[in-house]
């Protein structure tokens, strides 16, 4: 077990914050989890609350926030197109008056301080897969900008704060990633099919399905997280995580109906403005640095998420 640290995880009522969360606890950190439960759950951290290491803070981080940490991982941010457009300004606020009151703190407390970007920054991308020196084709006024240029600019606070301010920073873009927790309202693709096939219910595609996503299981996501927390202070980043392995839309929507049995039918949609034609992460950098190699195919990584919705579907 490493050297017990201080933890501080924005977001860490979300999704993925809340996985990142259980992990810091089973490697014996403290973490306290900062969160305004914007699209967060307390269901996603009541287990953690009968832990003494465990800390729960209701904060937004657009507000300052003073306390002490060794390490700050950001994650606050709405990730799914439906909430994030939902208030777009609270979304790039969050994004850029979030990471500089994160980086404030972190200046002040001269903690390690990790960024969640996104494979957004790289807007409908040129280039294919996407390597970290190609520096994008975003949209600075469409529907999705508050999102990818809210994260683009966090970028720039991340390492100007670094040039300027000497702050050990890790900064990774994450690709779509997938798993256990995500919200039954999230609207991300993967939790609406699943949710849509188990009901039976039509399955939503949006366009005509060819456009390409790479989906990563989110325990596979966690381990890289810590790892690059963990690397060498020279090492900033940014850096890819996702998982290599492209499918198209209609491919999901077809292994997901098939593994749920489901007698759901593919009902087309339109496709929403700037939605990116194709995506999949170059992680020869993370495969480098961290010698990381995301292990869990598609298909296993749907079998606990598909059974994770049936239960709540359920309840
Ligand atoms: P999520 O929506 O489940 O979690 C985001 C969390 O941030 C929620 O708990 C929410 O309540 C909290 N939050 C939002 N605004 C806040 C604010 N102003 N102050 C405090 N808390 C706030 O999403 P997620 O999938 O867990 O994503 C976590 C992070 O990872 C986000 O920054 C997202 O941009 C990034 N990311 C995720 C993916 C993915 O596929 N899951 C891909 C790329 C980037
Ligand atoms: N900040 C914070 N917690 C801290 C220190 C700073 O929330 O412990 C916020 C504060 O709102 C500040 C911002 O971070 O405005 C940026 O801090 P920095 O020290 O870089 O700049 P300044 O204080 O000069 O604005
Ligand atoms: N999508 C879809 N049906 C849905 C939700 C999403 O066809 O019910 C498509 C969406 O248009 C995009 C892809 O699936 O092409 C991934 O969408 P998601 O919102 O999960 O994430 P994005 O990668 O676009 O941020």
């Amino acid at each position: 077990m490493s050297k017990m640290q201080h933890y501080t995880v924005t977001g860490g009522a979300g999704f993925l914050g809340s996985r990142l969360c259980e992990k810091l606890l089973e490697q014996g950190h403290e973490v306290l989890c900062v969160d305004n439960f914007y699209t967060g759950q307390k269901a996603n951290i009541i287990k953690m609350m009968d832990s003494p290491y465990f800390e729960m803070m209701r904060h937004d981080i657009t507000f300052p926030l003073y306390l002490e940490t060794d390490n700050i991982f950001n994650l606050a941010c709405p990730a799914s197109p439906i909430h994030y457009q939902f208030d777009p300004v609270q979304t790039t606020k969050t994004s850029v008056h979030g990471a500089i009151n994160v980086l404030g703190l972190a200046k002040r407390v001269k903690a390690k301080i990790f960024q969640a970007s996104t494979s957004e920054v790289y807007g409908d991308p040129a280039c294919h897969p996407q390597r970290e020196d190609y520096w994008g084709n975003v949209n600075p006024i469409g529907p999705r900008a508050c999102y990818d240029e809210g994260k683009r600019c966090a970028e720039t606070l991340f390492f100007d704060y670094h040039r300027q301010h000497n702050l050990r920073i890790k900064v990774a873009r994450i690709f779509n990633t997938y798993g256990p927790r995500m919200a039954v309202n999230d609207g991300r693709v993967v939790s609406n099919f699943i949710v849509q096939a188990l009901k039976n219910d039509p399955i939503t595609l949006y366009g005509d399905g060819l456009q390409t996503r790479s989906f990563c299981y989110i325990d596979d996501l966690i381990d890289a997280f810590i790892k690059i927390m963990n690397t060498d202070d020279s090492f900033t980043g940014p850096v890819n995580l996702g998982n290599p392995r492209e499918f198209t839309i209609r491919q999901l929507a077809e292994i997901i109906i098939d593994m749920t049995g489901s007698s759901s039918k593919i009902e087309f949609k339109p496709l929403p403005e700037n939605d990116p034609c194709q995506r999949s992460p170059d992680i020869s950098l993370a495969q480098k640095t961290i010698d990381w190699t995301p292990s869990t195919p598609l298909e296993e990584g749907l079998k606990p998420t598909i059974a994770y919705f049936d239960k709540i579907l359920r309840k």
